[in-house]
């Protein structure tokens, strides 16, 4: 017995991982960004910059957030590859966007053994510090979301999805923001998994990216609804909450930073993303940021959806 006692008390007082320390680190960095995205709001200046054009914006948040996000981290893991959203000047950033803390619950957790080794310079780390910013700058904040994906081998196998706005029309007792998270092989937290409705096809997709092929590929899948929200990281949530069976987007458009968290989260509970083809994404550091032949996922149920993609929408979307 004492024998055993030891031995127990040993194991369970292992240091944490580096996987599960970057996870918790990047919970308490999301954390603050939210923060931030809620105080640039309540003090009213947007200060809104077009990118590639009107539905492609950047505000004074995603500016803010992603130097909050970035720099934070790589205070804490020099060695780790992180590919932020936004191209910005490498500025000296601000001692108040710098975030220390981290997550004691992640780091209670145990690390899937197949990802005990890993060394920070094999970790790339995709920020969207505000996933859903057209919505953001038009008051629809419940759909915009923080994304902390955490790629290794090309594959992306955790993330953290902060919702800063989680609860805001719930009144003043409900606590406002929610942070998801998930380690592929540990499970997703943060939330209730639910499955969508049997037998329904209730399809999320793009607000306002659509376009005649992102309608075509919905309208071949015979919905019983569409719902048209903003954000990958919202619409994956839509998935795991089970208010929609499948996200389908037919086009391009989604980026690496918009997807990584999301899959690892919605792998984690055993649900599917590909692009429009099936091919799965890949997340090392020197991939094309695009994911030009769109997006499909699922939580249950991929291969029906995947089955009704009409030929002629594959053939418009080039991996
Ligand atoms: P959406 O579903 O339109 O909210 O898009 C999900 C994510 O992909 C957001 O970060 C969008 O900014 C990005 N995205 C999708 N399509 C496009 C596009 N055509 N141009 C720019 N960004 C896009
Ligand atoms: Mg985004
Ligand atoms: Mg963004």
């Amino acid at each position: 017995m004492q024998i055993c006692f030891c031995f127990f008390s040993a194991f369970s007082m292992a240091a944490p991982t580096l996987l599960m320390r970057v996870v918790a680190s990047a919970y308490s960095a999301a954390e603050k960004a939210a923060t931030i995205v809620r105080n640039v709001m309540a003090a009213g200046d947007l200060g809104i910059v077009e990118k590639s054009g009107a539905n492609d914006l950047q505000t004074k948040a995603d500016r803010l957030v992603q130097k909050s996000i970035c720099a934070s981290l790589a205070r804490k893991f020099p060695k780790v590859t992180i590919i932020g959203e936004e191209e910005l000047p490498p500025d000296e950033v601000d001692e108040e966007l710098i975030e220390d803390g981290h997550c004691e619950e992640i780091l209670k957790k145990t690390c899937p053994a197949q990802y005990t080794g890993i060394k920070e310079e094999e970790l790339v780390i995709w920020v969207d510090p505000l996933d859903g910013t057209k919505e953001y700058t038009e008051g629809l904040l419940d759909h915009v979301t923080v994304l902390i994906g955490i790629a290794y081998g090309g594959k992306a196998i955790a993330g953290v999805i902060n919702q800063p706005y989680y609860n805001y029309e719930a009144g003043a007792n409900a606590a406002l923001g929610r942070t998801i998270w998930g380690v592929l092989g540990l499970g997703a937290f943060g939330f209730q998994l639910t499955e969508a409705p049997a037998g329904k096809h209730i399809i999320v997709t793009t607000r306002s990216h659509s376009s005649a092929l992102v309608n075509d590929c919905i309208s071949a899948m015979n919905p019983d609804s569409v719902i048209r929200v903003g954000g990958a990281g919202n619409k994956i949530i839509q998935l795991i909450e089970g208010k929609a069976s499948a996200y389908v987007y037919a086009s391009p458009g989604c980026k690496k930073w918009d997807t990584c968290a999301p899959e690892a989260i919605l792998h984690a509970v055993g649900g599917k993303i590909t692009d429009i083809h099936g091919n799965s994404f890949q997340y090392n550091k020197e991939v094309k940021h695009m994911n030009s032949a769109g997006v499909l996922a699922t939580l249950r149920n991929y291969d029906y959806y995947a089955s009704r993609i009409p030929n002629t929408v594959k053939q418009s979307l080039v991996p």
